[in-house]
């Protein structure tokens, strides 16, 4: 059972506004639909060159009719449940709809026309129709009680118990164990929940675009680059301005304050960007956030749990609201006094200029800038010309072949769904096929920004049916010339590292439910092995094995790789400070047991003295704009970030005390981390690769809060 689960990246589906025309499917007597029909192709490849855009609904309405067919059945069992025959089925019962899904989802993404456009907009509702005549059926809720009431005595291996313990949770709570009145009252509270997210989300665009800062006076803008006066000009002249007009959309808000050397526009475009949702106008979210937090305690209540906080961590890898807590005061306790070092070498800076004046929150880029350009400055049109797309995509295949044992073979003769598109095989050290590998590099207009990885097909390998998963990996560099490849930034070259990361985790799977094969892990886990892989990008004996310039071949040279690792160390006491400050906000919002007296600006005040916050440093987010938690599915979830960086930075010091490219290493890498998805308790897996609890000194070495 994957649908929904499988999607990897945030879909923001688009809701076309305007009513669309019915489209009529004609039913082609000649042609059979290939999404209705087993692939033709080695390992259930997609065959990619048959199918039409207009082949995608009927699919989808053959996918809900087997869907609910097979639910049907399942519900119709005569015989006591067993593992068999409920869970098994109802991990199949959706496969052609999970199927076409995961095709379709891809290329909406990607390639999309107005077809395709037209059939999304119909399958949302398909979608919503799917989960709830899976969830919201109690013949099926009362097998999945059954065993789980007797789960001990069933004889279930460690990965059957993971997945009846996941559809335990997913019926549970979506309401399924609630009596009459309680269900009532939860499907109020869900309702009322979604009104406010998106009444919050709303407030925060329509007052970011209603501000602007119109300056009329050429005088006060000393100090901002050309490109950014054009656009506030260009800017200004779209509202009908005088002069130049800023707003605070971070493209034009950051370099406000890092360039400006007006420190009252400064505070002025400062307190505009925090002070969000929080000026007692009609875009005020000070009481959404409060109805918000209490109906969540309700609803956490209703389930049983103690606070919402308890209920969210309970399938995650922390597993407690504590145990996330006590990670984040850990890495507080070296940042905040690594933030304080860093304001007194920017009030030494002020000192010297004459400035007589202390260092304020909005003077704090403006100066860090100051200091970037002293201590840390990095040409990045440098490096480029070392970081060719295929140079680092080599380098990723080096580092996993050596450690994994696979090897990646091109593969020419595979269909794609856009001509760009590459494709390989990727296959274990006795030549047997592990997996497909798609890359889609390079930016066009119908693709969204940004960089993912998804499954086409999935993985499972159970009740006599197996397959090995079909991985894709999308980014938006730039389309290589007759003259120049696709030369990547080093954001970009850790982007392919990234998103390889999560593809090997696709890959190497050696689970029997798709329920927790691969990537379908924990956001606190998930990120873990993407980011790993990060630090082979940039680690500099592993550059020195990739990164070639372009044109000579010549080697990155040592003091271009001293750059850019002194150049991770800057602003770094601030940034995590920002970044912690906010996953502890987060976390405090939903421990608390009682919100009647509840006042959001308070609340903030005291967490802020609790936590020792200098005045010179705000949350990254606070209450009034935290779409995060107040509009995304984040909520006590904020601290995964911190977490999976822990996990990453901690394995990543296993390799560099064993060797950064230790076959053995890797191995139980790969058996214990990479192969086991979900299948089993996730720290107990992390515990029997690294030998140990995660630590948290490597990330914070990591970020140079520690030598
Ligand atoms: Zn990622």
């Amino acid at each position: 059972m994957i649908f929904l689960q499988n999607k990897q990246f945030d879909m923001n589906k688009t809701i076309i506004a305007a009513a669309v025309a019915a489209v009529t499917f004609m039913s082609c007597s000649e042609r059979t639909n290939p999404l209705l029909v087993e692939s033709n192709l080695p390992y259930g490849a997609v065959e990619f060159d048959k199918i039409r855009s207009t082949d995608y609904m009927p699919a989808f309405e053959e996918g809900l009719r087997q869907l609910k067919a097979n639910i049907d059945a399942i519900a119709a069992c005569a015989d006591a449940p067993t593992f068999q025959n409920t869970i098994e089925p109802l991990e199949s019962c959706d496969r052609l709809f999970g199927n076409v899904g995961r095709i379709f989802y891809n290329l909406m993404e990607t390639d999309a026309d107005d077809i395709m456009h037209e059939t999304e907009e119909k399958e949302i509702p398909m979608e919503n129709e799917a989960n709830s005549y899976v969830f919201m059926n109690e013949t099926i809720f009362n097998r999945i009680k059954q065993l789980y009431d007797n789960k001990d005595n069933l004889g279930l291996t460690v990965e059957q118990m993971e997945v009846l313990k996941k559809y335990y949770r997913r019926f549970v709570t979506g309401g399924a164990n609630l009596n009459e009145k309680d269900k009532a009252r939860f499907v109020e509270i869900q309702n009322r929940l979604g009104e406010l997210r998106i009444k919050y989300g709303n407030n925060n665009l329509d007052e970011s675009n209603a501000y602007v800062l119109n300056v009329t006076d050429i005088n006060r803008l000393k100090g901002l680059p050309q490109d950014q006066l054009e656009a506030a000009a260009a800017r200004a002249k779209e509202k009908g301005l005088e002069g130049w007009a800023f707003n605070v959309q971070k493209p034009c808000w950051i370099p406000f304050l890092q360039f400006c050397q007006d420190r009252d526009l400064r505070e002025q475009m400062y307190k505009a960007y925090y002070s969000r949702g929080n000026n007692n106008d009609q875009y005020d979210n000070k009481e959404i956030v409060k109805e918000t937090l209490q109906l969540r305690l309700e609803l956490a209540n209703l389930l049983g749990y103690e606070t919402f906080a308890d209920f969210v961590l309970e399938d995650r890898m922390a597993k407690t609201p504590k145990a996330a807590y006590d990670l984040l005061m850990e890495i507080w306790k070296y940042a905040l006094p690594q933030a304080k070092r860093e304001r007194d070498e920017m009030q030494k800076i002020i000192d010297a200029e004459g400035g007589k004046f202390k260092l304020a929150a909005w003077d704090w880029w403006y100066y860090a800038e100051k200091l970037r350009k002293q201590k840390y400055d990095l040409d990045e049109s440098q490096l480029t010309p070392y970081f060719s797309l295929d140079n680092v995509r080599k380098g990723s295949f080096m580092v996993a072949e050596t450690l994994f044992g696979i090897k990646f073979q091109k593969v020419d003769n595979l269909p794609v769904y856009n001509p760009t598109v590459e494709t390989w095989e990727c296959l274990d050290a006795d030549g047997s096929h592990l997996a497909y590998f798609y890359t889609d590099c390079f930016v066009r207009s119908t693709k969204r920004q940004g960089a993912w990885m998804t499954n086409f097909t999935d993985e499972y390998n159970y009740a006599g049916q197996s397959q090995r998963p079909t991985i894709v990996n999308v980014c938006n560099f730039s389309v290589p010339t007759d003259t120049l490849p696709s030369l990547l930034s080093i954001d970009d070259a850790r982007t392919v590292f990234h998103e390889f990361g999560h593809a090997l985790h696709g890959m190497l799977t050696q689970c029997h439910y798709p329920t927790v094969s691969g990537t379908a892990t924990p956001n606190d886990f998930v990120e873990m092995c993407s980011q790993i892989m990060e630090h082979w990008a940039i680690d500099p004996s592993i550059l020195k094995q990739y990164a070639f310039h372009y044109k000579t071949g010549e080697v990155i040279p040592d003091e271009l790789i001293a750059k850019l690792q002194n150049a991770g160390h800057f602003n770094t006491g601030f940034e995590t400070v920002e970044l912690v400050g906010a996953a502890l906000l987060d976390m405090e919002y939903h421990m608390l047991k009682d919100y009647s007296n509840f006042d959001d600006q308070k609340f903030e005040d005291e967490i802020s003295a609790k936590l020792g916050m200098i005045p010179e440093i705000e949350y990254r987010y606070r209450g009034t704009f935290f779409s995060h938690i107040f509009t995304n599915d984040y909520c006590a979830g904020y601290y995964s970030y911190l977490w999976a960086e822990v996990l990453d930075c901690d394995a990543f010091q296993c390799f560099k005390e064993e060797g950064l490219l230790n076959p053995e290493t890797g191995k139980r890498y790969r058996q214990n981390i990479l192969e086991k998805g979900s299948s089993d308790d996730l720290m107990k897996l992390y515990r029997q690769f690294r030998g140990s609890d995660p630590k948290v000194e490597s990330m914070l070495r990591n970020r140079g809060l520690i030598n």
